[in-house]
C-alpha cells in the first residue's frame, strides 16, 4: 500500500509540473493523508490528522487553500452533499478523467469513484435541460451498499 502511494505522489508531481505548479510539502502531505484513508474526509478531519502524521500545526483555512489547489489539479475530489473530499482514483491512469460519478456506501463509508461516459452525460444534460432546470454542476453522488458490505448481511 505504501508503495503504492510513492507512486500515486510521484505521479502527481509529475501532472503538476506538467501544469506549472508546485506540488509543495504541505500540499504533498494533504494528498498523502487522503491517498492513507479508506474513507472521504472533512478539512477538520484532514487539519487533525496533519498534526498527528507531520507534527506540525496546519489551521483548517490552510486546508482548505491546500484541497482547493488538489481539486484544481484533479488530485482530489470534493462529495459536495457531504463536504468530505478523496483522492481521485484514477491519479496513476492514462485514460481522461471523465465526469466522476461517486458510489457512497451508507454502511462503512467506503466511495468508490467511476467515470460516466461522456454521451450518459450529455443525454441527462438534455434531458435535465428539458425540464427547464440549469444544470451548473454535473457531479452525481450515489448512495447504496458496497459489494463489501452486501457480504457481511
Ligand atoms: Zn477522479
Ligand atoms: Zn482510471
Ligand atoms: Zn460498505
Amino acid at each position: 500500500m505504501s508503495a503504492n502511494i510513492d507512486q500515486i505522489i510521484k505521479k502527481s508531481q509529475e501532472a503538476c509540473s506538467l501544469a506549472g505548479v508546485k506540488l509543495t510539502n504541505k500540499r504533498k502531505n494533504v494528498l498523502t493523508i487522503l491517498l492513507e484513508s479508506t474513507i472521504p474526509l472533512s478539512a477538520y478531519e484532514i487539519a487533525e490528522k496533519y498534526r498527528f502524521h507531520f507534527n506540525e500545526a496546519l489551521p483548517v483555512m490552510s486546508v482548505y487553500r491546500m484541497l482547493d489547489f488538489l481539486i484544481h489539479e484533479r488530485l482530489v475530489h470534493k462529495l459536495e452533499t457531504a463536504s468530505q473530499y478523496m483522492s481521485c482514483e484514477h491519479i496513476t491512469c492514462d485514460h481522461q478523467h471523465e465526469t466522476p460519478q461517486f458510489l457512497i456506501c451508507d454502511q462503512c463509508g467506503n466511495v468508490k469513484e467511476i467515470g460516466i461516459k461522456k454521451h450518459i452525460m450529455s443525454e441527462l444534460a438534455l434531458s435535465i435541460q428539458n425540464t427547464g432546470f440549469k444544470l451548473t454542476h454535473q457531479q452525481l453522488e450515489l448512495h447504496g451498499v458496497c459489494e463489501r458490505c452486501q457480504k457481511l448481511v
